[in-house]
């Protein structure tokens, strides 16, 4: 068992942020990291509303940026997956696949993933065409032809962001009627750039160095056919990483963490910040700001607790 006062799950905007305040606090501190530190962002190839930055930054760049920060305050910083999270007396148990933590306060900002289409080219193409935040990625594709995955509230709203740049914007759907709210959805018809393939689905994302177009297969008559595109925006949904936290936080419907303005969960010393959290706006300076807040309240209740 490895002792700290804080375990910060999670090393993305918001747990490198916590990372960075907590090691000015002098806490002793171990971020747990399962895949990549930059987190989800890193995926971005240029974010424009990130503020410092008039030209704009890589999400790569930033990730390491504040990678470098958090470490430079004296941060633990290990790369495994948790898995379990216990509350007892004598402190939080957070659990890997090799290892347990002991700490007087977790903060968890394990975030988002995102669902993904899993068609041929989805993956080779990402940042180079393929995209997932319109708010991101948007104005890279001015003028060019963009296709949107998904019918609910996150595409649609994608989209209609989208119709700011490209020349034109093609729905996808694998239905023949919308998720997304009414409101939305009568924005959408009565938007000249918006087109919509429905009842189709992703069968192939084409491209050379880039997205070139996507081939659909139509679930309706089984015929396939091929739009040409530079940029396919995926929007089908995410899904917290909270699946361990069920019955041991308050989550919402959708598995969210349920927090106070102080990022504290229900659970006295357990704090979340960033996407994982109910009512995240999934902006890198929301979730930069949410773990900020986040170690301020860990480490209030650290030093009270003592
Ligand atoms: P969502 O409501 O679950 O919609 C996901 C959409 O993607 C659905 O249309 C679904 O199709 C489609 N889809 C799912 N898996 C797919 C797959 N494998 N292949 C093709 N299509 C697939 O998710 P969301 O739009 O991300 O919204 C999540 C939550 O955030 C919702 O509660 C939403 O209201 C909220 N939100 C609100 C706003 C807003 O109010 N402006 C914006 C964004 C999100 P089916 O319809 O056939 O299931």
């Amino acid at each position: 068992m490895k002792e700290s006062q804080l375990v910060i799950v999670g090393g993305g905007p918001a747990g490198l942020t916590a990372g960075i305040y907590a090691g000015r606090a002098r806490l002793a501190t171990v971020l747990i990291e399962r895949e990549i530190l930059g987190g989800q962002i890193t995926y971005t190839p240029l974010l424009e509303n990130y503020p410092g930055f008039p030209e704009g930054v890589s999400g790569n760049q930033i990730g390491q940026l504040m990678e470098k920060q958090a470490r430079a305050q004296g941060i633990a910083i290990v790369l495994d997956e948790v898995t379990g999270l216990e509350v007892r007396p004598e402190g939080k148990l957070v659990k890997t696949t090799g290892e347990t933590y002991r700490a007087r306060a977790v903060i968890l900002a394990g975030g988002c993933r995102r669902l993904l289409i899993n068609a041929p080219g989805e993956k080779e193409f990402t940042g180079r065409g393929v995209f997932y935040c319109a708010t991101c990625d948007g104005p890279l594709y001015r003028n060019k032809a963009v296709v949107v995955v998904g019918g609910g509230d996150a595409a649609i709203t994608e989209a209609l962001h989208m119709t700011r740049f490209a020349s034109s914007v093609t729905i996808i759907h694998r239905r023949s009627q919308l998720r997304a709210s009414k409101v939305l959805q009568e924005r959408a018809f009565a938007e000249p750039k918006m087109k919509f393939a429905w009842d189709s689905v992703v069968k192939e994302i084409k491209g050379d160095k880039m997205v070139t177009g996507v081939v659909l297969h139509n679930v309706v008559t089984g015929q396939t056919s091929q739009i040409e595109a530079d940029g396919v925006l995926v929007a089908i949904g995410h899904v917290p990483n909270t699946e361990y936290l069920k019955g041991i936080v308050n989550l919402d419907e959708a598995g969210y963490i349920i927090t106070d303005q102080m990022m504290a969960t229900n659970v006295a010393g357990v704090f979340a910040a960033g996407d994982i959290r109910h009512d995240s706006i999934r902006q890198v300076v929301s979730a930069a700001g949410d773990g900020g807040t986040a170690a301020v309240a860990a480490e209030r209740y650290i030093s009270e607790a003592k």
